[in-house]
C-alpha cells in the first residue's frame, strides 16, 4: 500500500503487494520500504543504456514462466524487471538472476510486448560491477569474465578452453567432468578454437568494458 511516506509491503491482499510478494518474498520477504530511498531514475538509465524497451512491461509474467533457468535464479526476471521499475537499485544490482541469465532470449520470445530483457539483464550486470556491488556467487563472475574474454580472444566463445580456464582459476578440476566427456562425446566440445577475421575490431569493442570490469 502505497502511502504519503512509504511503501508498505505487509498485506497480501493488497495487488501490488501480490505482485510484490510473487516477485520477491524468496528475496526478502514482506519488508518496508521508505518511497524516499527509492531511486526514481534507475528505470530511466537503465532503459537509457539497455534500449529494451521496459516502458511497455505490463507485468504479465510470461518472462518468468517461459525461463529456462528460472530455477536457479533467486527471484524470476519479472520480479528484476519490477524491482526496476520501483527504483529499487540495491536490490535489483544483488540479485542472483542477473548474473545466472545466460542471454538465451527465450523470454523476449515470450514477451508479448517484445522487450529484450537479457539487454536489461546485461545492463543491470554491467552496473553491478561499475558499482562494485558484491556478486552473490563469485564463481558465477569468474564463468562470466572467461566467456567475456574467449569470445574477446576467438570473436566467438571457445568452450573447452573456458572450462579448462575455469578449472584452473577454481582448482576443481573434477567438478561436472562427466558433463564435459558427455558434451566431447556428442561433439559438442570443438579442440580447437574457430576465429573470426575482425579481431583487431572486437578487441577495440572491448576496451571499454574492461575499463569497468578490471580492477
Ligand atoms: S513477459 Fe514482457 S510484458 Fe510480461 S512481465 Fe515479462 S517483460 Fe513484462
Ligand atoms: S534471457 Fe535470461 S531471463 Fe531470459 S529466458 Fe534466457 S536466461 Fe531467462
Amino acid at each position: 500500500m502505497l502511502n504519503e511516506a512509504k511503501l508498505i509491503i505487509t498485506d497480501k491482499k493488497d495487488p501490488l503487494e501480490q505482485i510484490w510478494q510473487i516477485g520477491t518474498d524468496s528475496l526478502f520477504g514482506p519488508k518496508i520500504i521508505e518511497v524516499d530511498a527509492l531511486d526514481r531514475d534507475f528505470a530511466e538509465e537503465v532503459e537509457r543504456r539497455s534500449h529494451a524497451g521496459l516502458r511497455r512491461c505490463y507485468f504479465c509474467r510470461s518472462c518468468g514462466n517461459g525461463c529456462p533457468f528460472v530455477t536457479a535464479m533467486d527471484v524470476p526476471p519479472y520480479a528484476v524487471m519490477r524491482m526496476v521499475h520501483y527504483g529499487l537499485r540495491e536490490e535489483a544490482l544483488s540479485t542472483r538472476t542477473i548474473w545466472i541469465c545466460v542471454n538465451c532470449h527465450t523470454c523476449a520470445s515470450q514477451c508479448p510486448m517484445a522487450i529484450d530483457i537479457a539487454a536489461m539483464m546485461n545492463t543491470l550486470c554491467h552496473m553491478a560491477l561499475e558499482e562494485r556491488v558484491p556478486v552473490p556467487t563469485p564463481d558465477i563472475l569468474k564463468f562470466h569474465l572467461e566467456v567475456v574474454r574467449s569470445i574477446e580472444r576467438h570473436g566467438r566463445t571457445h568452450k573447452l578452453g573456458i572450462m579448462l580456464r575455469l578449472k584452473l582459476l577454481t582448482g576443481e578440476w573434477f567438478k561436472d567432468v562427466d558433463v564435459g566427456l558427455k558434451m566431447l562425446s556428442k561433439r559438442k566440445l570443438d579442440l580447437r578454437p574457430s576465429r573470426i577475421r575482425a579481431l583487431k575490431e572486437i578487441h577495440r569493442l572491448f576496451l571499454p568494458y574492461w575499463r569497468v570490469v578490471k580492477p
